[in-house]
């Protein structure tokens, strides 16, 4: 539900991460939590909260921006307070009055600690495995059952109002931000003020701004509690300002769509969000299928969508042989981590979910923490978990590789998106292997041979 930088947020989901051309708002989102989880690790693996005033590094950009060099970041800083009063007019035509436009930026400062993180190229990354057994932990499991068995009327008037599965919606709210528990700790004014004024994402963020401002003129969250992630993503489901206007809604009836400290309006709002997004209603996101002996790998791409009775007559199976609701639902087949790992047929609310937030690691991680939460088992095919994840620089040494060998993989980004991915299919249908598009290091030792 937040809108990170695309880069930074896709940077961060794993080897099989996704760039979704359709997802026009997830496009933009800037990141929350999950993200920092792919940044150096300080402390071992527990990903770190924000912690607010960190310093700026004074150093230039890693993204070549020219508003993103040393010098551009000081001067829009010493112009801070320019640029905040040039944004009167438009705040002003949003309904914002004089007087909580001087009080929400009464000496408000840039957030300079936030120029490192627009531009940070993570540069160690997880393998979905890794990101699952974060996401999908025993503990979060056990905390997201206390949740749902304590909140279960609120959960069963969200699912009848909206038609989202209550288990999805506690994953996302467990996903997020442990159930509340971890998120940023910058005030979400500040952060989008800053971001609206300073560095290469200004347009994007002065939107966010002024619908911050708007949040706060209408009351519907408490300015103290309106925090979130660097990018100004708030509140335990994670919304940044415009999707908070967009999807937010007044479900205890309070007369405020509070999102931060109501669980029903998070609740609800993150239900409306799914629903205007196309959920279909009642439906599951996917299966865990097992594949049959003799199989076409080819046909495991998001571009080749099938029946699932079609599926079935390719040899498909549900794991532990348990029957499709309905076949004739749409799917596409995913395999994660090649032809070795688990397998799953992806219906229309997997999209959905990764409308959310535009990663099928992410995407993946909501929908088996949702299956736990609902009872369902671990999966039953192991993960290659002596397989490590590809390292920034070696996931541009492929793609450089590749294209080098005339396969497709479109401009270099470090990111394992569908291109990137048929060109390795590709490489391996010409080089006698299972063309599964899984980026592995034997995939690249095979590249790196004349
Ligand atoms: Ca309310």
């Amino acid at each position: 539900m937040v809108n990170p930088p695309t880069i930074l947020r896709l940077a961060a989901a794993s080897l099989i991460v996704v760039g979704l051309a359709g997802a026009a708002r997830a496009q933009d989102k800037p990141d929350n939590w999950l993200m920092r989880m792919f940044q150096p690790p300080a402390t071992g693996s527990v990903p770190a909260p924000d912690t607010g005033d960190r310093e700026w590094s004074g150093q230039s950009g890693a993204s070549g921006s020219p508003l993103m060099t040393a010098d551009a970041i000081r001067a829009a800083a010493a112009a801070f307070g320019d640029c905040l009063a040039a944004l009167w007019p438009q705040a002003e035509r949003r309904g914002v009055t004089r007087a909580n436009f001087e009080r929400f930026t009464a000496g408000l400062t840039p957030d300079l600690g936030i120029m490192d993180l627009l531009d940070a190229q993570p540069e160690f990354t997880k393998s979905t495995w890794d990101y699952l057994d974060l996401l999908v932990s025993d503990e979060r499991i056990a905390r997201g059952r206390e949740l749902l068995t304590h909140y279960a009327p609120l959960f069963a008037a969200v699912e009848r109002a909206y038609g989202v599965d209550r288990h999805i919606l506690a994953a996302i709210w467990g996903v997020e931000s442990n159930y509340g528990t971890m998120g940023g700790d910058r005030p979400v004014v500040r952060s989008t003020a800053t971001l609206a004024c300073v560095g290469r994402r200004r347009d994007y963020f002065r939107e966010e701004f002024l619908s911050a401002l708007e949040i706060l003129q209408h009351g519907d969250v408490a300015p103290e509690h309106l925090i979130g992630s660097w990018a100004g993503a708030f509140g335990p489901t994670q919304f940044m300002p415009t999707s908070f206007k967009r999807y937010a809604v007044d479900f205890d009836g309070d007369g405020r769509r509070d999102v931060v400290d109501s669980v029903a309006d998070l609740l609800a709002s993150t239900a409306n969000n799914l629903k205007m997004d196309g959920w279909a209603r009642g439906q599951s996101w996917g299966y865990e299928v097992v594949l049959p002996q003799k199989f076409d790998y080819l046909l495991a791409d998001p571009a080749r969508q099938m029946t699932v009775r079609q599926w079935q007559a390719l040899g498909v199976r549900r794991a532990a042989d348990k029957p499709f609701p309905r076949p004739s639902d749409r799917a596409y087949l995913f395999l994660p981590a090649g032809a070795r790992g688990p397998a799953f047929l992806m219906l229309r609310n997997f999209r959905v979910i990764m409308k959310y937030n535009p990663a099928e690691a992410y995407a993946l991680a909501i929908g088996r923490l949702a299956d736990r939460l609902r009872g369902d088992g671990p999966l039953l095919h192991g993960w290659p978990r002596e397989e490590r994840a590809l390292t920034v620089a070696e996931r541009y040494e492929l793609q450089r590789l590749l294209a080098h060998r005339g396969y497709d993989v479109g401009e270099p980004d470090g990111l394992l998106g569908p291109r990137t991915r048929g060109a390795v299919r590709n490489f391996q249908v010409a080089t006698g292997q299972i063309p599964d598009g899984f980026a592995s290091i034997s995939v690249l030792d095979r590249l790196r041979q004349p």
